[in-house]
Parts: C-alpha cells; structure tokens; sequence
C-alpha cells in the first residue's frame, strides 16, 4: 500500500528561489554550475532544491514536488537509498580518497560485469564526461585514425570533439555545436542523422578507412528519448567490424535502467567500448569505461595511452556504486519499475487519446520524454519540430502541480523504485488538467 507523503507548500510561491538565484548569479556563471538548471529555455528561473526523499524534492521555499528529473538520472532507487547512504557514512569515515587501489573498486568493477559480461577490463573516472573523452581517446589510439562519427542529437558530455550537433544543454540553449573548439577538432568529427542506416553506411563507405570510432547514445536520451530503428544498432556493429572502426556504446545514460540485461545482452550486440556513469555511482561523481583486454590494455600502465584521475575509484563514490549495483541485482526491483513505468506510459497514452491531443509519449526502461508532436520522433529533426510552446505551457502547468520535470523538450524524465501507483496518479490528473484546459494544436 502507497502511503501518501502530505503536501506542505505554498503553491506557486517562489519569491525565496528568485532572490537565491539572483543572489547565485552574482558569483556563479548564469547563477548554475550546468546549464541547463538555469530553466532558460521555459523562459523561467529555477527552483533552489533543499533536499530529497524517495522519489520526492523539495524546494527552499518549502514546496514538495515528484521528481521526474532526479538528479538528470543517477537515482534509480530515489534520493536518500538508506543503503547507498550507509555506504557512503561508512566509506567516508575510513578517508574520502586515499590515492591507493583499494579493494572496493575491483569489487565494483565485478559487480559490472553481471550487468556487461563483454566487458573484460575497466577503467573508473569521474564523471560521464570523462568516460567519453577517454575513449574516444582510446578507439584513435588503437586504431591510429583520427575521424570520429556521432550521430545529431547526441549529447556524450562537454568533451571538445563531441560538441558538434549535440544535443541536451546545448541543444536546448539552441547551441548545438559549441565555441572554444577549434576547427582543427570539429572537422575530425561527422555526425549523421540518428537512425538513419543508409546516411551511415554512405559516409562509412567513403570515409570508412579514417573512422576511429562511432559513438552512439544506443538510445538517445538527451533529444528526448528516442529508441532506436528495428536493425540501426545491429547494422552500426556490423559497418564498424567490416570497417575496423571501433564501436562506442555511451550508455551513461540508459545503463541499469532496464534490467540485469543491457541493451547489448538484449540485441545480441557487443560495443568495443561501453561508457558507463549516473546510475552506476550512486549518485556521487563516478564514471567508468571499459571494453576487451586487447583494446583496454592499450591504456597506461599497461599500454601507450595515458589516462588518469587523482580521485577516480575513489572510496565513497565506489562504496555507493557498489550499493546501488547490489540492490539491482534483485530482478523484483526491475520488475517494480518495469510496473510502474507501464502504468504511468499506459494512463498517460489514455489521456492523450481521451484529448485527442497531439502529444506522444516515448519510453525506454525507466526513462521516458512528452513530446508535443503529432508524430513519432525518431530523430533530431522530429524533435527540434516539436511545438515549444506548447512544452514551455505544460512545464509551467507542471511545475505549479507540484511535478518537477527537467526544464527542456529535449530532456529524458526519469522514475525510481519510489515511484508508485500515487505519484502516477497525480500525474496522470495534472496532465489531463493540462489537456482539459484547452490545450490542442
Ligand atoms: N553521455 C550521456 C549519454 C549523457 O547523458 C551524459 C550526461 O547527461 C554524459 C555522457 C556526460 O555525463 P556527465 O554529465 O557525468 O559528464
């Protein structure tokens, strides 16, 4: 039985979070430390969080919201896991970082690989960021080329030679491609249309012999959540083999968030580098990528690449991950998550016919996007056609319900195992306000 949490705020009273904003914008660059928490593109001011329980975040200002962004992913199991948050007290009162191996990181490395068998060696970072820029590091160093294919849309973190098309912050900013990276960088990557097969294997075949690598969101996350075409990812894995073009699974986003099974066990499919980070942290700053021995043993000490971090593997970020990684492995919590998604994709869809609106809902796993179109969105093109305005409405709308969603059409919504029949609820019926009140193409 779902017990529900009392609501305690004043609706619609953010006055406390525009003078703390306004106060953060004096020290802070555009008052946030990423952008897109500065809700710019809703053409609002965020709301200043205080702290958050299960599956709820509440703002300084005293309101209670359900939280569909949860920390942009990492809190499959809600704020404040009491496991993950007794790994963490008992890990940081042994030292925060003690720039020595310790055993807990081959430990979580082993819990890995139950989710990723293929993955045969790791390498722990800090941050999705650094996952993806080392290995893209990694595929022109094994395969001395320099060119690098992405896809529109997806968004692999703010390293230099993957801010072309990207999506996420930069997509929602409507800077796709970003200043500070010299042509010299951006020429060396190409970046295709998102499941498009045939603009893929035309560029492989005239390009195919400079290709390092080909990075993929395996589902995209950060233009909205996009899955991909029957056969795209299969066809990707085969054009790369044929090619000796390495394939770069980045799964910071959607790893662990559909099952003890990856994307890669379920389609049968073995990247040569997946990137991994959000979820498999806790939480805490963590990131990590990994792949064969052949291809990771290329990476000092054992080969010529250089890749390092004072605080990679450090001990609470590892004794968190290992938290999380353990609870996982009960396959009754994917089956929870599994329920819920369904019931709240299933109520949503039944509103939205109900409406007759021209709204679709996207899922994968446990993430999930609202997109204000009248079509199925495949790629980035489909969603930069989105109506905005209608999204900017329904944030709004949203927001005033009591329901935190990232602030951006092309942003992924995400449940946790807190989630439940009353959280869906409530926002099956804030939607179909939403819907009641007038909104139609
Ligand atoms: N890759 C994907 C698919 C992501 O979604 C993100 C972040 O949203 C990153 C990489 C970068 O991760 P981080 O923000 O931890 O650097």
């Amino acid at each position: 039985m779902c017990k529900k949490i009392k609501k305690t705020y004043q609706p619609n009273n953010q006055t406390s979070s525009q003078s703390h904003f306004d106060e953060a914008k004096k020290v802070l660059v555009g008052g946030v430390n990423s952008p897109v928490r500065a809700f710019k593109s809703v053409d609002s001011s965020p709301i200043f969080m205080s702290h958050g329980q299960g599956a709820h975040i509440f703002s300084e200002d005293g309101r209670q919201y359900i939280d569909y962004v949860l920390a942009y992913g990492p809190h499959l199991l809600g704020h404040v896991h009491p496991s993950i948050t007794k790994a963490i007290q008992q890990a940081s009162s042994k030292g925060t970082a003690l720039g020595a191996p310790t055993t807990a990181e081959t430990t979580l490395a082993k819990w890995i690989q139950k989710f990723y068998p293929g993955i045969e060696k790791i390498r722990f970072v800090n941050s999705g960021t650094e996952a993806t820029m080392s290995a893209i590091r990694l595929a022109r160093g094994v395969t001395k080329r320099d060119k690098i294919i992405k896809f529109d849309g997806c968004y692999h973190g703010h390293v230099d030679s993957l801010l072309v098309k990207t999506g996420s912050g930069g997509l929602t900013l409507g800077q796709p491609d970003s200043g500070g990276i010299p042509e010299t960088i951006a020429n060396n990557t190409i970046s295709i249309p998102y499941n498009d097969i045939e603009a893929f294997k035309e560029v492989m075949s005239l390009h195919g012999e400079t290709i390092a690598g080909v990075i993929i969101e395996p589902v995209a996350g950060n233009m909205g959540t996009i899955t991909p075409k029957e056969g795209f990812l299969e066809a990707l894995a085969d054009t790369c083999q044929k090619n000796k073009s390495l394939l770069i699974f980045d799964e910071v986003m959607i790893g662990f968030r559909s099952g003890i099974q990856s994307i890669q066990a379920k389609k049968n499919i073995k990247a040569d580098i997946t990137c991994l980070g959000k979820v498999m942290g806790g939480g805490l700053p963590c990131g990590a990528f990994g792949g064969s021995e052949k291809i990771m043993s290329h990476l000092a000490p054992d080969g010529e690449i250089y890749q390092a971090g004072t605080l990679s593997g450090n001990p609470i970020c590892t004794a968190a991950g290992i938290a999380m990684l353990y609870k996982l492995t009960d396959e009754n919590i994917y089956k929870k998550l599994e329920k819920t998604m369904n019931t709240l994709v299933d109520g949503i869809k039944e509103i939205i016919k109900k409406y007759n609106a021209p709204i679709q809902i996207q899922h994968y796993g446990t993430m999930f996007t609202i997109f204000f179109s009248d079509k199925t969105v495949q790629n980035l093109n489909d969603a930069k056609n989105c109506d905005l305005e209608a999204f900017k409405k329904f944030h709004k709308h949203m927001i005033n319900k009591g329901i935190y969603m990232a602030p951006s059409q092309y942003e992924s919504a995400f449940i946790s195992t807190e989630h439940n029949d009353l959280t869906n609820q409530e926002t099956i019926d804030a939607i179909e306000e939403f819907l009641q009140n007038g909104f139609k193409k």
